[in-house]
């Protein structure tokens, strides 16, 4: 426990906290990552890019099938303790803003408000046109989707719809990236909990704090290529780690 025990310490001395989550912090609510050996969903499914998408009607009607049938596992998600311990640390001031590269929502619903949030993936709970960024709900294309076996056009423009994340060769949201940075400028203590770190730009921001002089802790199942420049390494499950380190049964 030395090493939970460091943990707790740096949390208490720390000002101005800020959280980075990944994948790995939803497996504990049943949601797989992406590359866990054996589980993680890149061993059964290869990703769609961007251009694949914006080229092809076949591929984007590939994308809603599996956005509704296989990413049901988000939906019926519930947060669990190491959402609720990133909750504990934004509701008692200590951590300023919690920056996901996750798409499940499990953070907002796990109380956290939604100006503290950062989502640097965007979010799989709705939709968006790429023209016109005319919001669609999900259920309603699902509906659809169930009825004609396909996600028609924008009804506003003709422009085509994307569930509002982010994919592969697509640009990242600007103003996330930016509100992302500067959070990171101004905390002492940047804390990674569950993400492979190899995701880019996402996995500069933890770079960007040790820069700032802001102290690094990574907890994570298994190694990272940013262990070797973090001040603590955990190798643990998140869950029981961070419940431990804020004191939540
Ligand atoms: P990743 O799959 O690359 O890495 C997840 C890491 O978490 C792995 O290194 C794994 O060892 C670790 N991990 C998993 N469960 C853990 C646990 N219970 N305790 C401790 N460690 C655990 O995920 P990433 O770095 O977030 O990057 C992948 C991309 O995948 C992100 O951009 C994200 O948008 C997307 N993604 C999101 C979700 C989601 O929203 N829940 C799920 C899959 C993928």
């Amino acid at each position: 426990m030395e090493d939970l025990d460091r943990f707790a310490q740096m949390l208490e001395d720390a000002q101005r906290v800020v959280l980075f989550t990944g994948a790995g912090i939803s497996t504990e609510s049943g949601i797989p990552d992406f590359r866990s050996p054996g589980t993680g969903l890149w061993t059964k499914i290869k990703p769609i890019e961007f251009q694949d998408f914006l080229d092809s009607e076949d591929v984007r009607q590939e994308s809603w099938s599996r956005r509704f049938s296989a990413e049901r596992t988000i939906e019926n998600a519930v947060p669990n303790k190491g959402h609720e311990a990133c909750a504990r640390l934004i509701e008692s001031g200590k951590a300023t803003a919690v920056i996901t590269q996750n798409i499940d929502n499990l953070h907002l619903e796990s109380g956290i408000p939604a100006d503290q949030i950062i989502e640097l993936h965007g979010n799989s709970t709705y939709a968006k046109c790429l023209q016109c960024e005319m919001r669609y709900e999900m259920a309603d294309l699902e509906s659809q989707f169930e009825a004609t076996g396909r996600v028609a056009p924008c009804s506003a423009c003709g422009g085509i719809i994307k569930s509002a994340t982010i994919s592969f060769g697509q640009a990242m949201p600007v103003e996330e990236v930016r509100r992302a940075e500067a959070v990171t400028l101004e905390c002492d203590l940047f804390v990674v909990i569950g993400s492979s770190l190899v995701v880019f730009p996402a996995a500069d921001l933890p770079v960007l704090g040790k820069q700032v002089g802001a102290g690094l802790v990574i907890v994570n199942r298994e190694p990272t290529p940013l262990d070797e420049i973090a001040d603590l390494v955990l190798h643990r499950e998140i869950g029981p780690s961070m419940s431990y380190v804020v004191g939540i049964n």
